[in-house]
C-alpha cells in the first residue's frame, strides 16, 4: 500500500510552524539531506525531511544520561546539618526516610519521579532507538505509542525538583537545619535534561519509513 506523505509529495514541513514547503528542485528523495538546508518561508527555520542525526543524536543523549543515573543515585542529593550534626541523603535513602517517618505518599511520588520514571524513559528511549537503527518492522504502531506516552510522561519529570524544594521548605520551617542540594542533585538534573533531549531529537516518523519503503513500493 503506498501511502501519500509529505516526503512523498515533494513537500517538506517546518519543525517549528508546520508550514508545507516544496522541496528544492534538483534534489532527488535521496540527496535531499546533503544539499545545504532550505528555509521555511514563514518562521525561517531550518527545513528537513527527517530531524537530522536523529538516532545517532538520540544514542549520544541516551548514554550521557545513562552514565549520569549512576552518581544520580549514589551521591548525596541532600546536605543537611543542624545542632545535631549533619546527614547526607541519596534518593534512596530519602525514599527509605519518607517510608519510615510515615510519610509514605510522599515516598511513592519520590520513588516514582527520580528512579522509576527516569529508567523507564531511558529503557524506553533505547528500544525506539534500537529497533529504528536496524529498520525493525516490529509493532509500528505500538512503538510510536511508546514515544507518545514518553513524550507525555515528560512533563513530570520535575515533580522530584518540586518535591526537593518542598523538603527543603518543609526542613525551614519546622527546625533549626541548614540544608542545601548535593553533588547527586546537579547529576540528577542533567539525567532530566539529557532524557527529555534524547526525547526530542528522536523522530518518530522513521519508525514509519521503514514499514513504508519496504512496501509494495520498493525504493
Ligand atoms: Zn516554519
Amino acid at each position: 500500500m503506498k501511502y501519500q506523505t509529505a516526503l512523498r509529495s515533494g513537500l517538506l514541513a517546518c519543525h517549528i510552524c508546520g508550514r508545507l514547503s516544496p522541496r528544492p528542485t534538483g534534489s532527488g528523495s535521496h540527496s535531499a539531506q546533503r544539499i545545504p538546508a532550505p528555509r521555511c518561508p514563514r518562521c525561517n527555520a531550518a527545513l528537513h525531511a527527517r530531524l537530522p542525526d536523529s538516532v545517532t543524536r538520540t544514542w549520544a543523549l541516551l548514554i550521557a544520561a545513562a552514565l549520569l543515573y549512576i552518581p544520580a543515585n549514589l551521591l548525596p542529593i541532600l546536605h543537611t546539618a543542624s545542632i545535631l550534626g549533619s546527614q547526607d541523603d541519596t534518593i534512596m535513602s530519602g525514599i527509605v526516610y519518607f517510608w519510615t517517618t510515615g510519610e509514605w505518599p510522599l515516598a511513592c511520588i519520590v520513588f516514582i519521579a527520580s528512579i522509576l520514571v527516569p529508567m523507564l524513559k531511558l529503557v524506553t528511549l533505547s528500544l525506539l532507538a534500537w529497533t529504528t537503527q536496524r529498520g525493525s518492522r516490529w509493532r509500528p504502531q505500538q512503538r510510536t505509542g511508546l514515544y507518545r506516552t514518553i513524550e507525555k510522561i515528560g512533563r513530570w519529570s520535575m515533580l522530584d525538583v518540586f518535591v526537593i524544594t518542598l523538603t527543603v521548605a518543609l526542613v525551614h520551617f519546622q527546625s533549626i537545619a541548614m540544608i542545601t542540594a548535593g553533588p547527586g542533585a546537579l547529576a540528577f538534573a542533567c539525567v532530566v535534561v539529557l532524557t527529555m533531549l534524547a526525547s526530542m531529537s528522536f523522530d518518530p516518523r522513521l519508525i514509519w519509513d521503514t514499514i513504508e519503503n519496504t512496501g509494495p513500493h520498493h525504493e
